[in-house]
């Protein structure tokens, strides 16, 4: 399965939605799942997402290819913001629609877009591990708000390679037990290996962290583009199995089901 696709909609992804579809038929996946950006207020990131009158548009579309690709699940989600105080707006949009899951992603510390390349220099101003400390603090957040089924790329931060010095495996612990009580799933994200951090979301040490915690897993490959529907998902089931997981979480009308790896 491959639960995090990007459309058109987010305004940096290409292709034709039908293109991922057949690019995930082709590569044999049995479910897949559309999870582009969320509306948000317009004063946050509007760049990078769909405008709120279209999210019915971008719904359709999804129904749409339900209709025509019987061969494949194919499910309706959400990939949204957590942003402090953007809670009531995201939540009144997934509320409204009748989505299959929501992941929950952090793209923002502050007003610090950390995994935009743009503002990498800003990693070489600020203490590492505060930087780590601050991303995790949001995590629990997100966890705590009750509004995610999903949390997406979980260790992101990492994306441009900055590590702190010291061992960091305690605050992710602290976060992954507010994961635990939310009853939430950790996304396997095979996008980081494309990024300069050259390592799938989560590390081999976050995720032995979470099996040990009882986590379950879902697998999302962050396509923009068609050609990486799916992409690299031999080396995400390989660790995972390495790891200990033989099972992956699927949604429907965000009820969770386990399915055999
Ligand atoms: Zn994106
Ligand atoms: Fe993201
Ligand atoms: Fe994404
Ligand atoms: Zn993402």
């Amino acid at each position: 399965m491959d639960y995090h696709l990007h459309t058109k909609f987010c305004k940096h992804a290409d292709g034709e939605i039908h293109e991922y579809v057949r690019r995930a038929i082709a590569v044999g996946l049995d479910e897949i799942g559309f999870s582009d950006h969320t509306p948000m207020p317009e004063w946050y990131d509007p760049d990078f997402r769909m405008e709120l009158h279209q999210l019915g548009e971008y719904i359709e579309m999804v129904r749409n290819v339900q209709k025509g690709y019987p061969q494949i699940k194919i499910k309706l989600g959400l990939e949204a913001d957590f942003f402090p105080g953007t809670e009531s707006f995201v939540k009144k949009i997934i509320r409204k629609y009748d989505f299959d899951y929501i992941i929950g992603s952090i793209h923002y510390i502050g007003q610090w877009g950390f995994d935009n390349k743009a503002n990498i220099e800003e990693y070489k101003r600020r203490d590492i591990y505060e930087v780590y400390t601050q991303y995790f603090e949001l995590v629990k957040k997100l966890a705590r708000s009750g509004l995610f089924d999903i949390l997406g790329h979980p260790d992101v931060i990492k994306k441009f390679g900055f590590y702190p010095d010291q061992d960091y495996s305690k605050l992710i612990k602290e976060a992954l037990l507010e994961v635990k009580k939310a009853n939430m799933v950790i996304e396997v994200n095979t996008s980081g290996l494309r990024k300069p951090c050259g390592e799938i979301y989560p590390s081999r040490m976050f995720l032995t962290i979470a099996k040990r915690m009882g986590i379950p897993i879902t697998f999302g490959s962050d396509a923009h583009k068609p050609a990486d529907t799916g992409r690299d998902f031999d080396k995400a089931v390989a660790l995972v199995k390495e790891v200990g997981y033989d099972k992956v979480v699927v949604f429907n009308k965000r009820k969770q089901e386990f399915v055999k790896i």
